[in-house]
């Protein structure tokens, strides 16, 4: 079966205006697809291009070479982005920075009234966008007096009352408390793996990259890396090379299997990605099954 690019960037770079130095670019010769209903998580150090490259993919930006199309349009066409920005959302880091309203409804309904849908439409996007966040109790409160991560899901809920196809995040847990970490990843996984929502993620956080189909590691404005979790938090050293963490169990067993005692006694397997996994691997040395 044929799979559904719904994104594409066909050798892009970028370099932003600003920028002084010559040979700096932000995104250098990126060529990638994202299909339909994929949860891909893009790590890298500080720096390395990645929400450039989200930019890139919903047209916030468009690159000085190199193509991007999204939902088979290309971005360098001006009359391509408003489409292309609806049908591709984006959370930022910061939900203060994304609230423009006194009232958590109106805050969700901000996006669709810019697109001019009837306001009898917009009542119930609202409250399916509201629902879907787990915040529908909350449509008549002040978005202000709300925690980090309820405030980060009226976020989400915005951009899902304007029915996209797709959401990036781009660092959307960074500021957050635990809780409300933990109630966004739930959301996210929620829209992926029940509302069939194309995910991009941008995320420090590995134990979050680890829940993705695919992971995609920047370096100085390129891929260098793009796998299963699995595959990528497998080569331990690498993440290192790259300022990366692997999940702190995949550390502690590769750690482990450094020791040449150890090694030799047991096989320590390679990219176990969480704590049931290497509890399995335990137990297996004690001969349980
Ligand atoms: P990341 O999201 O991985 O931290 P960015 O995409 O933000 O990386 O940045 C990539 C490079 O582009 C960095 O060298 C950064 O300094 C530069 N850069 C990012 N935003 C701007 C901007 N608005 N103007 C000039 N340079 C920028
Ligand atoms: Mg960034």
């Amino acid at each position: 079966m044929k799979s559904d690019v719904i994104l594409s960037c066909e050798n892009v770079s970028f370099q932003y205006e600003t920028d002084k130095e010559e040979m700096k670019k932000a995104v250098r010769e990126v060529s990638l697809t994202i299909e339909k209903g994929n949860f891909v998580a893009v790590l890298g150090r500080n720096g390395s291009g990645k929400s450039t490259l989200a930019k890139l993919l919903n047209g916030i930006l468009v690159p000085q070479s190199g193509r991007v199309t999204a939902f088979g349009m290309d971005t360098a066409e001006e009359e391509n982005l408003l489409p292309i920005r609806r049908r591709a959302g984006m959370v930022f880091q910061n939900p203060d920075n994304q609230l423009v309203s006194n009232l958590v409804e109106e805050d969700v309904a901000f996006g669709p009234e810019n697109l001019g849908i009837p306001s009898d439409r917009i009542r119930s996007l609202v409250d399916e966008a509201l629902e879907t966040v787990g915040m529908k109790e909350f449509a008549k409160h002040s978005p202000h007096k709300l925690s980090g991560g309820q405030k980060q899901r009226i976020a989400i809920a915005g951009i899902l009352a304007m029915k996209p196809e797709c959401i990036l995040f781009d660092e959307s847990t960074a500021m957050l408390d635990p809780q409300g970490r933990r109630e966004i990843m739930e959301t996210i996984l929620r829209l992926n793996r029940v509302e069939k929502m194309t995910v991009v993620l941008i995320t420090h956080h590995m134990d979050e990259a680890v829940q993705a189909d695919r992971v995609i590691v920047m370096e100085e404005g390129r891929v260098v890396r793009d796998g299963t979790p699995k595959e990528i938090f497998s080569d331990v050293p690498f993440l290192h090379a790259a300022g990366l963490d692997a999940p702190q169990v995949t550390e502690l067993v590769h750690l482990l299997s450094e020791d040449p005692v150890l090694a030799e006694r047991f096989r320590f397997p390679k990219g176990i990605l969480d704590e049931k996994e290497a509890a399995d691997f335990i137990f297996s040395l004690f001969g349980k099954e």
